[in-house]
């Protein structure tokens, strides 16, 4: 439920007014924007007297929200949420630029692509220290020390890092990590979600492969309810019966998932793909469909990458493509 506060309201008036919405168990999300102040009311809203709260002449407006989303919902939080990460923003107009190996390999190869990913205008680095990998035969990731070395690129290059975390238990390392990913294959898992939630990190959340966006905006509103608002969207591809890439990236998700929530959108043509050469026209795509940002692996030597190398971009192609970008924003003013 929403209840829009008349414009004149004064803030012992609102202070008033949610200690009696909290006094019936109603959790109390509030919004001020220029001139209305809303009021989002979570928990079990069945008792609440609408015509009671219409009555009040503090109130312009009440109104019952359909959507199971409601932390996450644009109609709790009608502006764009902006998330600080260490200076660095997204959304609201802020575009982040997050790129670096899938996974990290070693530390000559971290602080190397760090350093070239800066240079080119990204805004973050991303790596992967435990990796979700298909077979269990396959590289898993440097685990702690890979986190190790991302944090020794931070401390070089002054870039905030963005690194998946796969279960609860590593969650202490994860402690002066910029940003946790919550990676595709681990969308719904419920506890990892609430543990995040009682967290302010900013949280990177990837759908699913066979995740509906009322999924994902419900994962989001599960790290929400905990009291964490800074999570981040992430379009990477859902798994269709097409096979010439290896996910349909779904570009219609940005503008649907920013009008139906506040929280800002990112996309990842790198798994959305899985080839190199269709990263640099979907990334321009999904910056022309107003997304927040991108996420693009970057190896500085695809070829022998331990992960991901036939989606990954050469340092020299993602420079190129972040100029594009910059100039294509511009050009149609977002
Ligand atoms: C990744 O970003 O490294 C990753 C594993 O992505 P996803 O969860 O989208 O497959
Ligand atoms: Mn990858």
């Amino acid at each position: 439920m929403i209840v829009l506060l008349k414009p004149n309201t004064s803030n012992e008036q609102v202070a008033n007014f949610e200690n009696w919405l909290r006094s019936m168990q109603l959790q109390v999300h509030e919004s001020r924007g220029e001139t209305h102040t809303i009021l989002g009311l979570v928990g079990d809203t069945t008792k609440v007297d609408i015509e009671l709260i219409k009555a009040l002449d503090i109130v312009e407006d009440v109104k019952r929200i359909q959507e199971p989303f409601k932390n996450a919902n644009r109609k709790f939080h009608p502006d764009d949420t902006v998330i600080d990460i260490n200076g660095s923003k997204i959304g609201g107009g802020n575009f982040a630029l997050i790129a670096g190996p899938c996974s990290v390999e070693s530390e000559e190869q971290i602080c190397l692509v760090a350093r070239l990913v800066k240079q080119a205008g990204a805004t973050m680095l991303r790596g992967g220290a435990f990796k979700p990998r298909t077979s269990p035969y396959a590289f898993q990731g440097m685990r702690e020390e890979g986190i190790r070395l991302l944090l020794e690129a931070k401390a070089e290059t002054g870039l905030p890092i963005v690194t998946e975390i796969m279960d609860l238990s590593q969650l202490p390392l994860f402690e002066n990590v910029d940003v946790i990913q919550v990676g595709a294959r681990n969308m719904q898992n419920f506890e990892l979600l609430k543990e995040l939630g009682k967290t302010q990190k900013p949280i990177l959340l990837k759908r699913a492969l066979a995740g509906t966006m009322q999924e994902l905006l419900m994962s989001a509103e599960y790290i929400m309810a905990g009291g964490n608002e800074n999570v981040i969207l992430c379009e990477r591809g859902i798994r269709t019966f097409e096979t010439y890439t290896r996910n349909t990236l779904d570009i219609s998700a940005v503008p649907m998932l920013k009008s139906l929530s506040h929280l800002p959108v990112i996309v990842d043509p790198s798994h959305g793909t899985g080839v190199a050469k269709l990263v640099r026209p979907m990334a321009l795509s999904a910056a022309a469909a107003g997304a927040d940002g991108l996420i693009i692996e970057v190896h500085n030597d695809p070829a022998h990458a331990k992960c991901d190398g036939p989606q990954s971009l050469t340092p020299d192609a993602f420079a190129e493509l972040s100029d594009t970008i910059s100039k294509l924003r511009s050009a149609i003013q977002l």
